[in-house]
């Protein structure tokens, strides 16, 4: 998969069903014109081995020293990703609601880190993840997904890079353009 680009990360997250065009309810509430959920491709080990290294082939100038994820999303393609890599790779889970390193878990001070997820979104849970690097001493050298979702808006500070790009706006169910135009809003998975 050395070379892929978005379109082809995109066609196989449509083949395996794991990216759907059309009218959701999201579990947010919020309506949307697509749905992802990366599991589906990531239960493939081959798919998400291919993804670990497509995403490897771009970070690896980065010379990380860990790969830290965060759970659950995060887990098995930062496996992969540490694995292309030769590195470990660790994860980060919530405890009373914040993200910390548990079950023994350290990074050395100034060790150089990759945070790596499978979808971003806002951005949000990444930088959370970087935080908790930096409170472990560590060097967050650069972030990477296998999709941004964002459309390319998120802002991390940090390299990043993502095997696919795609926009995928949500709305206000009252503001919902896709409900104004009478398209029946499907709730995921109900139709798959
Ligand atoms: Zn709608």
């Amino acid at each position: 998969m050395t070379g892929v680009t978005s379109d082809d990360i995109l066609d196989r997250f449509r083949r395996i069903g794991a990216l759907l065009d059309g009218h959701f309810r999201l579990t947010s509430g919020l309506h949307s014109p697509g749905y992802m959920q990366s599991a589906l491709v990531l239960q493939y080990p081959r798919e998400a081995e291919a993804c670990g290294a497509a995403i490897a082939a771009q970070v690896g100038y980065l010379a990380a020293q860990v790969v830290l994820s965060p759970a659950l999303g995060g887990i098995v393609i930062g496996h992969e990703v540490g694995r292309a890599l030769g590195v470990r790779a660790i994860f980060a889970e919530r405890q009373d609601g914040r993200l910390a390193l548990r079950r023994g878990f350290t990074m050395t001070a100034g060790e150089r880190v990759l945070v790596v997820e499978d979808v971003v979104t806002t951005g949000g849970s990444t930088r959370e993840t970087i935080d908790v690097a930096r409170a472990a001493g560590a060097e967050v050298v650069g972030a990477a997904a296998i999709v941004d979702r964002s459309g390319g808006h998120q802002e991390l500070g940090v390299p990043f890079h993502a095997l696919a790009t795609i926009a995928l706006p949500t709305y206000q169910p009252d503001i919902c353009p896709l409900c104004a135009a009478g398209i029946p809003v499907v709730k995921p998975g109900s139709r798959a």
